[in-house]
């Protein structure tokens, strides 16, 4: 007997993980080869791949480590980030995450794996804790309405600002910025101000105002400098000016602050990150807005809404969804696709754990803290300046402003620089009475005596007049009184997360949103402290681990695409898109050029793309599609040619949103070219290119990347995301940059960049670990492998449906990329079955359905991504070649047009308490096909009644006798 003896590469386990991530094993994928007459996975690139979008040359990225060996490697990077103690504020504060939270929430699968809840019945869990976190966001800012997110502070102010344009009677293309906003507030409103012709002021509201003409402003309450002010006096003014007012606030001030709704705020925005969510060095966190009920259809983001569904129980929908982009395009109210889910669901729960006694005391001790600092500091001889604080305030130290906060790095805190003679202090949750000790220490003369904490607790006054303290309670709904003991949150958690379907259950075949595996050991780092408790603005030298994980992933994500430079601060793809655009005009204006304000977009496009256009200031032309779905060569030619002075950019996806490898993305990209336009690549489709195509090298000049589809970040349920864009060596020097953390864009020239696009410098930071680590654990021939199976199954998938199902597009050889569109359009007019009976039929059979009527009304489209095994993908096949069967008895005539069991689903356990009246078995109800007798998901609630959800918008929290 003989052991077998490892390989080299077995001995240090290289390439373990990319089977771990590759669905199909070698057998399976030999039998999917077989099933499309291939023997061997390469030679999908000569069938489906034209021959002039493949790379040639070797990529740098050779290597692959194993799974151990990443996480010991992210350790070591770790420990090159050093966490202080931060008191900068500005936005971001330290905060504790119940460890109930972060172990069954924040590191449950359950929750970070599911899709966006546009399958409102797989949905129920994650819609009801976004419902409570709009309720607590409703509550705590006093408005009407609230969205379910937004991807941070700044955009929000941005967001605000559009949606005021919109709705303001006022005439004056004037923003008025309060100069005690955050500074990267400011930053971002001027960059979305300047693409949309709006002229900005940033001043002192509380001085002069009425001699400005506005058509918005937008306070911070209390300022960025810990200013609590009156906002009375600004609202009349703003009304008198027909002007909207927007006040930015702090979500845990408004627990004791009067909230901004009892002055007249039309909108109020903010960020929800100190309800325990890591400051990560920047993100996710999730912003909120909120505003008055008349101004709802124009909000940004999406909102849950509470319905009914077909047994007349409550059931809850995304509201209002035909404001979104995907709908309205270049009409848009903005272009927010992925927000941040998984970061307002933890704010959410952070609210329900804690209630609204659990709050007040977190945010009492926290104001009670900042004032015997203040108290402290004053008796030691230092000025003061704030009168009327919560948790910041500001210490006048002439001249020694940099000095002091050199003596705090030494005792590990940081403070705010404001300027030489100023510096900030922001307290948090996590301010102890050592905290408070080793501040008085840095500001102390050498042998000071310190004040008695307990003393100055005893003796100092309330600082906050009565009439800017809240007088009405918060947080009345029972769902925020139920859930304090740890038990009965675990339960909680656990109950809404079992009503979902997440990527833990089942396969989700989202097409061009690919749901692939987010693998454990990619996660790990997020639970890492020195990766989530620094603060965005710490001085660079206590980030150098983040600093190497940015240059080094920015490395690979070049190698990977052939572009030279790449930007990390887009926090979505929808972010990534406006980004590119912005540089793109820059890059004309720069040449001389700036006439060209054009951006064609063709037919085909996701809806994010003329949002963006529009927001990036430029007028949206539409190019045709031809009959195979690809864009018309003849109508770019037109197009071009009627705007050849114009033409900035065409944008374009590719493989195109119909899941095909188009022949002429080269000639397409030449074309424009030789018109002086810039090509925008989407690059959500990417998946279907890693380490086949450089299009970098092709002829595109931007690309954003999904990192949330394409490189393993999860969904979160519909966020966080990040859409990093990549861009030529031209245009490198206008990448953002950002005003408080200077060297964000190393290329930056004398024509100065874009401007700031998000609040954090380098976006979403902590989770680009993730891709990071995906990366180096596949390495290019894991990357390359990955693309062919993903492309391979989708062709598998399309060979097994095409005999039941038209296949709407398919590419070269009949081929289609890593997707493919199945047409649903004839059942309609044969029988009256719609593609949302099937994807509601779906789900009796415990799948979430594929992408519906995108890009093509009534069809389906279907990715099943590479992480699927071939078992998962026979399983979902069968369920829908069910499905046409049933619908086959319907065309038939054997089964009732209305009265069948695709328009009764999904079928949920109520019938189980009626007489069975239906005109077909339980069985073929709950168990159809045979499938899941042992492990059934029942879903909740029956079909959702969308027209009635849109008819009566109720955005809270129902009552609890409304439940029965
Ligand atoms: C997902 C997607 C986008 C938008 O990306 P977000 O991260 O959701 O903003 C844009 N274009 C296409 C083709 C997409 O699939």
């Amino acid at each position: 007997m003989t052991t077998p003896r490892p390989t080299l590469n077995q001995l240090e386990m290289l390439g373990d993980f990319i089977r771990r991530h590759i669905g199909p094993s070698p057998e399976q994928t030999r039998e999917m080869l077989a099933e499309l007459g291939l023997s061997d996975l390469e030679q999908i690139i000569d069938q489906a791949l034209p021959a002039d979008i493949l790379n040639t040359e070797p990529l740098k990225l050779t290597e692959t480590i194993s799974e151990n060996a990443v996480i010991k490697h992210l350790r070591k990077i770790r420990e090159r980030n050093k966490v202080f103690t931060s008191l900068i504020g500005m936005g971001y504060y330290d905060t504790v995450m119940p460890a109930v939270i972060k172990r069954n929430m924040l590191e449950n699968p359950g929750w970070y794996t599911a899709y966006t809840p546009y399958q409102a019945e797989v949905s129920q869990g994650r819609l009801e804790a976004l419902l409570n976190f709009q309720q607590m966001v409703i509550d705590l800012t006093g408005m009407e309405i609230a969205n379910a997110s937004l991807l941070d502070e700044a955009t929000a102010a941005a967001e605000a600002m559009t949606m005021a344009r919109r709705l303001s009677r006022s005439t004056s293309p004037t923003v008025f910025v309060d100069q005690d906003c955050h500074p990267q507030t400011i930053a971002v409103v001027q960059t979305r101000a300047r693409s949309l012709g709006y002229r900005v002021i940033v001043g002192d509201p509380y001085q002069g105002l009425d001699t400005h003409d506005f058509f918005t402003i937008i306070v911070q309450y209390p300022g960025s400098q810990g200013e609590i002010r009156d906002l009375h006096e600004i609202v009349g003014i703003a009304r008198q000016k027909s002007a909207l007012v927007t006040v930015a606030a702090d979500l845990l001030s408004l627990v004791l602050l009067k909230p901004p709704a009892a002055f007249g705020a039309d909108i109020v925005v903010g960020s929800a990150q100190r309800f325990g969510v890591p400051m990560g060095y920047g993100g996710p966190h999730a912003a909120f807005f909120a505003t008055k009920d008349e101004y709802k259809r124009s909000m940004p983001g999406r909102i849950i809404g509470v319905s009914k569904d077909s047994h007349g129980q409550i059931a809850l929908r995304m509201a209002l969804q035909t404001r979104e982009q995907h709908i309205r395009r270049d009409k848009a109210t903005s272009n927010i696709c992925t927000s941040q889910v998984l970061l307002a669901v933890i704010a959410g729960f952070y609210a329900v754990y804690h209630g609204a006694d659990g709050l007040r005391m977190i945010a009492g001790r926290v104001h009670r803290y900042a004032q015997i600092l203040a108290a402290g500091l004053t008796l030691m001889g230092h000025e003061v300046v704030n009168r009327c604080y919560f948790d910041t305030i500001v210490v006048r130290v002439p001249n020694r402003a940099k000095r002091i906060a050199a003596q705090a790095m030494e005792a590990t805190i940081n403070l705010r620089v404001i300027d030489p003679d100023h510096l900030g202090i922001s307290l948090d949750e996590t301010t102890t009475r050592n905290t408070i000790r080793a501040v008085w220490q840095v500001f102390a003369a050498p042998a000071a005596e310190f004040p008695d904490i307990n003393r100055l607790h005893k003796t100092i006054e309330e600082c906050i007049p009565d009439d800017l303290l809240r007088a009405d309670p918060i947080l009345r709904h029972p769902v925020f009184a139920r859930y304090h003991s740890e038990t009965e949150m675990m339960r909680y958690m656990r109950r809404l997360a079992r009503r979902d379907i997440a990527l833990d259950r089942s396969m989700i075949p989202l097409g061009s949103c690919t749901m692939k595996l987010n693998a454990a050991t990619e996660m790990q780092s997020l639970s890492y402290h020195e990766f989530n408790g620094l603060h965005p603005f710490a001085p660079l030298y206590q980030t150098l681990g983040y600093q190497q994980m940015f240059a080094e992933l920015e490395d690979m994500l070049c190698d990977l695409t052939g572009f030279d430079a790449f930007s990390l601060q887009p926090n979505a793809g929808s972010q990534g898109e406006y980004t590119g655009l912005l540089v793109i005009r820059k890059y004309h204006e720069v040449s001389g050029q700036g006439q060209r304000n054009v951006c064609l977009i063709p037919a085909s496009a996701h809806g994010t793309n003329p949002a963006s256009a529009v927001l990036a200031g430029l007028k949206v032309v539409v190019v045709a599609c031809d009959d195979n779905g690809n864009v018309s060569l003849d109508d770019l030619k037109a197009k071009l040619d009627e705007h050849r002075d114009t033409v900035a950019a065409l944008m374009i996806t590719y493989p195109s949103t119909h899941g095909v490898f188009e022949e002429a993305f080269r000639t397409l990209c030449d074309l424009v070219h030789a018109y002086g336009g810039q090509v925008y690549l989407d690059g959500a489709n990417f998946n279907a290119l890693v380490g086949l195509s450089r299009p970098g090298r092709l002829g595109a000049d931007v690309a954003h990347l999904n990192l949330h589809k394409t490189f393993s970040i999860p969904h979160g349920g519909g966020g966080p995301g990040v859409g990093p864009i990549g861009v030529g060596a031209h245009l490198a020097p206008y990448l953002p940059d950002h005003p408080v953390v200077k060297g964000v864009n190393p290329n930056k020239g004398r024509y100065g960049t874009v401007g700031t696009v998000a609040a954090a410098p380098w976006g979403s930071a902590s989770i680009y670990t993730i891709s990071w680590a995906y990366i180096a654990m596949m390495g290019a021939a894991g990357l390359k492998k990955a693309t062919l199976t993903a492309i391979l199954n989708a062709n598998y998938i399309a060979k097994r449906l095409a005999p039941h199902y038209p296949i709407l597009y398919t590419g070269k050889n009949g081929w289609v990329a890593h997707e493919c569109i199945i047409d649903c359009r004839a059942f309609k007019h044969a029988c009256g079955i719609t593609v949302e009976d099937i994807a509601k039929r779906l789900i009796d059979f415990g799948f979430h359905a594929p992408t519906v009527s995108f890009p093509v009304p009534e069809t389906l489209m279907i990715e099943p991504t590479e992480s699927e095994s071939k078992a998962e993908i026979d399983r979902f096949c069968d369920a829908l070649i069910a499905i046409r069967g049933e619908i086959a008895e319907i065309e038939a005539g054997r089964a009732d047009p209305e009265n069948n069991v695709l328009k009764h689903a999904p079928h949920t356990h109520r019938l189980l308490f009626e007489d069975w009246a239906l005109p077909y078995s339980r069985q073929q109800a709950f168990f159809p096909g045979n499938h899941q007798q042992d492990d059934k998901y029942w879903p909740p609630v029956g079909r959702i009644d969308n027209v009635y959800g849109d008819r009566h918008v109720v955005c809270t929290c129902p009552p609890m006798e409304d439940y029965q």
